[in-house]
């Protein structure tokens, strides 16, 4: 089966079949090619209903994971969006579709470098990688009217909702070094709405206000 046939039934069969509804979203996961952002022998796997690994330990989402996040998002078009973890580069291209401008954040040297090399010659020109701890969000750029945390947090960093516009959305798991609880956060003039999606398994954030040893389970 060719790549593109491979592209649709993951549509089809992992995301429509389990409730994905958001047509935009749909679309973009669509056209996006995600054989390119896995390593040459795995290309093959790319559109199977599962995480990847990526290099340096860590992994390319399950294509399911990607859609529910960017699903609740809820992205018109116009927004500015924050990714902590660019990984591959994959979710970023996604998002690259749905928003006017995507600024990620990559803690890991080569794979920002990595990511920003498929994302250029795949004509991403709006997503801009930036390597540092995104734990404290990226300041320079916000607010933001939607912010994705693609690792699992042991909370919610402090800075993540202070750079949020309201009405804006900070999609985030939440939870031990194992698992966590898939949250969506909105931001209201009177507080925060917090809504519960699902359990899911992400590597972890590490940083400054995420975990702090690597080694520690
Ligand atoms: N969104 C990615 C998934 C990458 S996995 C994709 O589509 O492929 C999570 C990534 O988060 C890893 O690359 C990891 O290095 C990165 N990460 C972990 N802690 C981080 C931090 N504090 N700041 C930025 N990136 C971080």
């Amino acid at each position: 089966m060719s790549y593109e046939h491979q592209r649709q039934a993951m549509i089809i069969d992992q995301l429509r079949s389990r409730g994905i509804k958001d047509e935009r979203v749909l679309d973009a996961m669509g056209r996006v090619p995600r054989h390119l952002f896995v390593q040459q022998d795995l290309q093959d796997r790319a559109y199977e209903d599962s995480a990847l690994p990526i290099g340096e330990g860590q992994t390319i989402s399950q294509p399911y994971m990607v859609a529910l996040m960017t699903e609740l998002l809820e992205l018109k078009g116009d927004e500015r969006v924050l990714e902590i973890g660019t990984g591959s580069g994959y979710q970023s291209a996604v998002l690259s579709l749905l928003a006017s401008e995507v600024y990620s954040v990559e803690r890991i040297g080569p794979l920002a470098v990595k990511a920003r090399n498929v994302l250029k010659g795949l004509g991403y020109n709006n997503v801009q990688v930036i390597v540092a701890d995104g734990t404290i969000g990226l300041p320079e750029h916000a607010p933001y009217d939607g912010i994705i945390v693609t690792a699992g947090a042991p909370g919610t960093p402090s800075q993540y909702m202070d750079q949020l516009r309201i009405n804006g959305r900070l999609v985030i798991p939440v939870g031990s070094r194992h698992s966590q609880v898939l949250y969506q956060m909105i931001k209201t003039h009177a507080g925060t709405e917090k809504n519960v999606s699902t359990a899911c398994v992400f590597v972890p954030l590490l940083g400054k206000e995420g975990w702090t040893d690597p080694e520690t389970y």
